[in-house]
């Protein structure tokens, strides 16, 4: 993933599961987790953070 701000390559580094995700976006539950699994990026230039759901991104 890419640094909205200054467009370097983002560090992923956590993931976690996110249950209220799951109510408002059920299209992106992963049935193994019962949730929606979300990556935390972290950009190592500017230290922007980003979460998004892995699903969405799975490229
Ligand atoms: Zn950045």
């Amino acid at each position: 993933m890419l640094c909205p701000e200054c467009g370097a390559e983002m560090n992923h580094h956590a993931d976690k599961v996110d249950y209220n995700a799951a109510l408002e976006e059920p299209g992106l539950i992963d049935p193994d987790f019962g949730g929606v699994v979300e990556e935390a990026h972290t950009c190592p230039a500017c230290g922007r953070s980003e979460v998004r759901a892995a699903r969405e991104g799975a490229s």
